[in-house]
């Protein structure tokens, strides 16, 4: 076993919010194995005999000792495009990432509750390193970052120990695969087949049934590794004094986490980027706004990271943008959600809850939340940042009313993880809801897109206006909010 390897950092500015999910991406890590196969390695014969895939094992010691460096090849400008599928690398994703052309082309699970192997084609070599989780128990598995080039209802369905499998980017230049597993499983051997003869060279993952404490005693030792690790991420630094109102776009969902996938196939994670795109463009037209993105590509971004992120830019205001399902088809209609601890109903509570599971979705490790919602209550209400979240919801519904439509319940409340920041006034502005075929009509055509980023435009206008009556009113004027 060796460390798992890094990412390279990102010197640009506004992927700080990446690199603090790397950190939580990271923090979990309990690196199994992590191995480059050599193209000297002779397959051993050690395969399982329930296994009818035909893929050859690679001696078991030869998955212990990868220290070989993972393989990059060269940028490929002209590498093949994708065809759909629910969480690919997709051509949003910036030219730097683009640079690794190695494509997984199919992959298949076999075996049984007492076994079973995980196999994936590839076009060429990679690095893979492999660790556990618990709440639910999944098999991450971390490569270089490639190209997923599978069928679109690939990880739907599973076998044996495996009941579904998702997969996409994770972070700049990394990819990951996140095995669920039906119980506690112990990872017995992960390794990179290269190519032979007709055989394409292949990602194989074999996962044996454990018991629960196999499985906590192998995660403890990994917490405490990361723990260890762990290095605490810098204090945000002083406001710029430039008179700039920043606002925080964040698309939701990325990269391994799709969101919502409609019918046709849509994915919300592209929706909800292509508008927030819109609307940046047209805040942007006013001078006095400086608006930033938590993901300008097809990457994930944790909760958390996307919360530090406005936090760290001293942001005035954070709308988190999406465009998810509900069970019902018959709702649709744009919502703006604010926090809080109780929600307004069963359907804010099931949205919230269902948005606050991306991270487990991506094999984070979600670290334990000493700020609980009560806390945040607290400090939101000293702080009037909840009662700005309300006056904005109202300022977008008002906007939003004349042009487009609206659900019944237009404003909601619930305990989005998203709009936890104490310090930045936040909502969550769900445009639609993909499960329903009129709203999905609408979310992608560009003109209403355009209608609905000058509605939201102009909510912002009225928002900060009233933000500066306010602060008016009790004496209290930030000098750095003036009519915008
Ligand atoms: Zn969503």
């Amino acid at each position: 076993m060796r460390a798992r390897q890094g990412v390279s950092a990102d010197p640009t500015g506004w992927q700080k919010a990446k690199k603090h999910a790397e950190r939580f991406l990271g923090a979990s890590a309990f690196v199994l194995i992590s191995v480059l196969a050599s193209a000297a390695q002779s397959p051993g014969d050690d395969a399982p005999p329930n296994f009818s895939e035909t893929v050859e094992m690679a001696p078991a010691e030869d998955a212990s000792t990868g220290s070989i460096p993972a393989v990059i090849a060269p940028a490929d400008p002209g590498s093949p495009s994708q065809r759909g599928s629910p969480a690919q690398a997709s051509p949003e994703a910036p030219a730097a990432v683009r640079a690794v052309p190695v494509i997984a082309r199919e992959a298949r699970v076999v075996g049984d509750g007492a076994r079973t192997r995980f196999v994936m084609d590839l076009s060429g070599p990679s690095a893979v390193t492999v660790f556990t989780l618990d709440e639910p128990y999944r098999v991450v598995v971390d490569l270089p970052e490639m190209h997923f080039d599978l069928a679109a209802d690939a990880g739907k369905a599973g076998k044996g120990l495996i009941s579904a499998f998702r997969y996409g980017l994770i972070s700049a230049g990394k990819s990951r695969i996140v095995l669920d597993a039906t119980g506690p499983v112990a990872v017995d051997k992960a390794f990179v087949l290269p190519a032979e003869k007709e055989q394409p060279a292949r990602l194989v993952i074999d996962m044996v049934k454990s018991n629960r404490t196999a499985f906590l005693d192998t995660l403890r030792i990994s917490r405490d590794r990361a723990a260890a690790e762990h290095k605490p991420e810098p204090a945000p630094g002083p406001a710029p004094n430039d008179g700039k109102l920043r606002i925080v776009l964040d698309p939701g969902h990325g990269g391994i986490d799709s969101g919502a996938i409609a019918k046709s196939g849509v994915l919300e994670k592209s929706v909800v980027l292509a508008f927030a795109r819109t609307l940046k463009e047209k805040l942007e037209a006013n001078s006095r706004y400086e608006v930033l993105m938590t993901r300008d590509d097809d990457t994930f971004v944790t909760l958390r990271g996307r919360v530090q992120f406005a936090r760290s830019k001293h942001a005035d205001l954070f709308v988190s943008i999406h465009a998810d399902s509900f069970s019902g088809k018959d709702i649709r209609g744009a919502t703006v959600y604010t926090l809080s601890e109780r929600a307004s109903d069963q359907m804010a509570a099931s949205i919230a809850e269902s948005e606050n599971k991306s991270d487990i979705l991506a094999g984070v490790d979600v670290p334990e939340d000493t700020d609980d919602v009560s806390d945040i209550l607290i400090d939101l209400a000293r702080r009037e940042t909840k009662n700005f979240a309300v006056v904005f919801a109202r300022n977008v519904i008002k906007e939003l009313k004349p042009a487009v439509r609206l659900f019944k319940r237009a404003h909601q409340q619930a305990g989005f993880m998203v709009l936890k920041a104490p310090d930045v006034p936040s909502a969550l502005v769900e445009l639609g809801y993909l499960s329903n075929v009129d709203d999905e009509k609408l979310l992608t055509s560009p003109e209403w897109r355009d209608k609905t980023a000058v509605a939201i435009t102009r909510a912002i206008d009225e928002y900060f206006r009233t933000r500066i009556a306010n602060m008016a009113a009790s004496e209290t004027v930030d000098p750095k909010v003036g009519v915008p």
